[in-house]
């Protein structure tokens, strides 16, 4: 049986953990937790960057730290997690949901400004399969309606958009490192913050409404509760495992990327399949390979007979605008000409880091067998 994916270990994952247990410091924001701060800012070239327990904590966090009020809007794509949608809704914000592009699957930026309402505060740039949003459009829009803009590049880890990394280019990015993603530590995130305005407001939010941070580094000689918080920094235990892989960052990426390569290259002879398209200025991480079959009724053909034949593919999600969450706390601007059908359209391989070439031969030997190819 060839699995859809496999958590990511690259070695000293349990040395690390070892290590922090060792360390007598287990709770959140030690050795470890500094080391993986600090490569992400480096790395990433952010100006600041704090570890959450999961994507859904950074993005809740984002939307937190915008301000937003009962009754503002926020603007994201109908075809993405629910973690995207119920963030705003922490606030009393309305969600207002836009088409997406058919190529990248990404918010479709050219319908975005038509959307906005004197309620709208906020966009969430949703970067689908680690391929980016068109930025320089939605930040333009931003600008003039001086509204928000969060990147949910929970899939976007190491992906590029005019050479800057995924998650910088907003007022916040919010990443994921839940064992489905290319880099994990089980449950985890961070929040990469942009404008340091917030730096000191999201300490504040992530450790419980105090200022224990500023404590630790000196700046205020007791620490005490100031404002409204929460609890959204993780374990010691997980960053020692995130660490090991942020160490083997670049070998997970190209490792993940030949394999892309390969699907792509050998499934793009085949005629009436549907591929991914990744913009010129945008680099990807090879989060995830699809393809497109011609319809629902042939996806579902599909994906049973990989399964027949030991391969797990599978579809994603399920228009937010159709669901009972999205249909309780959101509208649908516009028309829905690409969100529904080409979800319907989309098939996921098997990606994963170290996958064998035997592996992936045998899924594209199948692949062109379904197509008769
Ligand atoms: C995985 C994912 C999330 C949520 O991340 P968790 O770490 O699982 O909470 C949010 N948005 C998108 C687009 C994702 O793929």
């Amino acid at each position: 049986m060839i699995p859809f994916n496999k958590p990511v270990y690259v070695g000293n994952e349990l040395e690390y953990i070892e290590e922090a247990v060792s360390n007598k410091k287990i709770c959140g924001d030690g050795t470890f937790t500094k080391k993986c701060h600090t490569w992400l800012e480096k790395r990433f070239n952010a100006q600041k960057v704090l570890l959450t327990t999961s994507g859904t904590a950074a993005l809740d966090m984002a939307l937190l730290l915008c301000g937003l009020e009962p009754g503002d809007e926020v603007i994201l794509p109908s075809y993405t997690f629910s973690s995207t949608a119920t963030a705003p809704l922490l606030t009393g914000a309305r969600l207002v949901f836009v088409d997406i592009r058919p190529d990248t699957m990404n918010i479709d930026e050219k319908i975005i400004e038509a959307a906005v309402t004197p309620r709208t505060k906020a966009i969430i740039a949703v970067h689908y399969a680690g391929v980016s949003c068109e930025m320089d459009t939605i930040m333009e829009i931003a600008r003039k309606y001086n509204l928000k803009v969060i990147e949910d590049a929970a899939q976007g880890v190491m992906s590029t958009y005019k050479g800057k990394a995924l998650g910088t280019i907003g007022d916040f990015g919010c990443y994921s490192f839940h064992e489905t993603k290319n880099y994990s530590m089980g449950e985890g995130g961070a929040l990469v913050i942009n404008n340091p305005e917030y730096n000191e407001r999201a300490e504040i939010l992530r450790e419980k409404g105090t200022n224990r941070s500023k404590f630790f580094r000196g700046q205020v000689d007791k620490y005490t509760w100031v404002d409204f918080g929460d609890s959204y920094l993780p374990s010691e235990l997980n960053a020692a495992y995130l660490w090991a892989q942020l160490e083997k960052a670049d070998d997970i990426n190209n490792n993940r990327l030949s394999t892309w390569k390969k699907y792509y290259s050998s499934i793009n002879i085949i005629e009436g399949i549907g591929l991914p398209y990744v913009p010129e200025e945008c680099m990807h991480n090879a989060h995830m390979f699809y393809i497109k079959c011609k319809d629902l009724e042939e996806r579902t053909a599909f994906i049973d007979f990989m399964k027949q034949n030991g391969i797990l593919t599978v579809f994603h999600y399920i228009p937010l605008h159709s669901s009972p969450g999205g249909r309780k706390y959101g509208r649908f601007y516009g028309e829905d000409n690409y969100t529904t059908k080409e979800s319907e359209r989309l098939a996921r391989l098997p990606m994963y880091y170290e996958m064998s070439d035997d592996e992936t031969d045998l899924v594209i030997n199948k692949v062109k067998e379904f197509y008769k190819c």
